[in-house]
C-alpha cells in the first residue's frame, strides 16, 4: 500500500508535500544530535534542551533542503518549465520539474541553482557564527547548519546524475553530442557511484557501524535506481518527443447525449475497441462516457456523461500523450483542440510504435 504525502502549503504556486518516510530521517537525525553532537560539544544543559535543539536543528535542515529545492524550481518556471510540486522525503528532497530543459543553457542554469543556494545558506550562517562568537548550544546549532549546507552543496556537486553535478555534467556533454548520448555518459556515472556508496556502507558494516553503513547502502540503492529511471525516461522522451499525437490518434466523432445506450455498444465499439466514448451532453460540451459502466444499461447516454479531465492537444508529443496517460492512470485520452474534440490516442498505439522503433534500430 502506498501513502500518498502530506500536503504542508504552497509557495510560488508549487505544492511542498511531506512524505511519510521524511519523520524517519527526522527522529534518527534529532536523536543523533540530542544523544551524541550536543551533549558531546556542549555538555551542562539539560536532556530536553538537548532534545528541543535536535528537533529545531532537524527542522532548520530540511527547511534548507526546501530552499536548494525551491531555487532549481523557480529557476526552472522562469524558462517556462513547469514544476507542481517538491516532495521532502527521507533522502532530502526532490522538485518535480515535468519537463526536461530546453537547451543546455537552461540545464546548467536550473542544476546549478540548488548548490548555489546552499553554498549562500553556509555562508550565511558562517557570518551568523562570527557575529556570535559565544561558546553555547545556540552557536552549535548556526555551526550545524554551517556545516550541513556546505555538505549538501558540494555532496550536489558529484557529477553523479541526476545528482545537480551530474545534471552540470550533462549540459555540458549536450553542448557537444546529443542529449542521449550525454544523459546516458552521466547516468553510468550516477549508476557507479551509487555502487560506491553501496561499497562503501558495506565497509562500515564490517567495521560494526550499522547506521552509517546502512544508510550509505540505502542512499546508493537510491542513486542507483534513480540513474537508471532518468535513462529509460530520457530514452523514452528522445524516442517519443519527435511524434506528434495528431499522427496517431483515431479520429472519431462524438456521439449526442440522447443517443441509445445499445447504439455505442452494439455498433461504436466493435468498431473502434475503446473504452471511453466522447459525447456533446445538453449544454454543448464534450463528455466522456465509460463504455464498461453502460454494458447491460438501457435509454440514452445522458446519464451516464462524466467530465473529461485528462486530455491532450493533436500537437502535443507522444512524450507527453504517455506522461499524461500514467498521471491520469488511463489507457486513452481525448484528443481536443480549440474546444474541439477530434479523437482518440491510445496507450497501445504509443506501444507499438515503441515496440517497432526497437525492432528498427538500437536506442
Ligand atoms: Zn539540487
Amino acid at each position: 500500500m502506498k501513502f500518498s504525502p502530506i500536503p504542508l502549503f504552497r509557495v510560488f504556486g508549487i505544492q511542498i508535500n511531506l512524505d511519510y518516510s521524511w519523520f524517519i530521517v527526522f527522529l534518527l537525525i534529532t536523536f543523533t544530535l540530542a544523544e551524541y553532537f550536543y551533549p558531546y560539544f556542549y555538555p551542562n544543559y539539560s536532556a530536553i534542551i538537548y532534545w528541543l535543539f535536535g528537533a529545531i536543528s532537524a527542522i532548520l535542515l530540511f527547511a534548507s533542503v526546501l530552499l536548494h529545492e525551491l531555487s532549481h524550481s523557480l529557476v526552472a518556471l522562469k524558462f517556462g518549465i513547469p514544476v507542481k510540486e517538491i516532495n521532502l522525503f527521507i533522502f532530502g528532497g526532490v522538485a518535480m520539474i515535468e519537463e526536461e530543459a530546453h537547451s543546455p543553457k537552461e540545464e546548467f542554469l536550473i542544476a546549478i541553482a540548488g548548490p548555489l543556494m546552499s553554498f549562500s545558506l553556509g555562508i550565511f550562517f558562517l557570518i551568523l557564527v562570527l557575529l556570535y562568537p559565544v561558546d553555547d548550544i545556540f552557536n552549535g546549532l548556526i555551526n550545524y547548519l554551517m556545516y550541513v549546507n556546505f555538505i549538501i552543496g558540494f555532496f550536489n556537486l558529484i557529477p553523479a546524475f541526476p545528482l545537480d553535478g551530474g545534471r552540470i555534467l550533462r549540459s555540458i556533454l549536450w553542448r557537444k553530442k546529443d542529449l542521449l548520448t550525454a544523459t546516458k555518459i552521466t547516468s553510468t556515472l550516477g549508476k557507479y557511484f551509487g555502487y560506491f556508496l553501496i561499497f562503501i556502507g558495506i565497509l562500515y558494516i564490517i567495521q560494526g557501524n550499522f547506521v552509517n553503513g546502512g544508510w550509505s547502502i540505502l542512499l546508493g540503492m537510491f542513486i542507483t535506481q534513480a540513474a537508471k529511471v532518468s535513462y529509460e525516461e530520457s530514452k523514452l522522451s528522445y524516442v517519443l518527443s519527435k511524434y506528434k499525437v495528431e499522427q496517431f490518434m483515431t479520429t472519431l466523432k462524438p456521439l449526442f447525449y440522447n443517443s441509445p445506450v445499445n447504439e455505442l455498444i452494439d455498433f461504436y465499439q466493435p468498431f473502434y475497441h475503446i473504452n471511453y466514448f466522447p459525447v456533446i451532453g445538453k449544454d454543448g460540451r464534450f463528455y466522456i462516457v465509460d463504455i464498461n459502466e453502460i454494458k447491460n444499461k438501457e435509454g440514452t447516454l445522458e446519464k451516464y456523461l462524466e467530465d473529461i479531465k485528462c486530455f491532450v492537444s493533436p500537437y502535443d508529443s507522444l512524450f507527453k500523450a504517455l506522461k499524461i496517460m500514467n498521471k491520469c492512470n488511463m489507457d486513452e485520452l481525448p484528443v481536443i483542440y480549440k474546444n474541439t474534440f477530434l479523437g482518440i490516442i491510445k496507450r497501445s498505439q504509443i506501444e507499438n510504435l515503441l515496440e517497432n522503433m526497437l525492432l528498427g534500430e538500437k536506442i
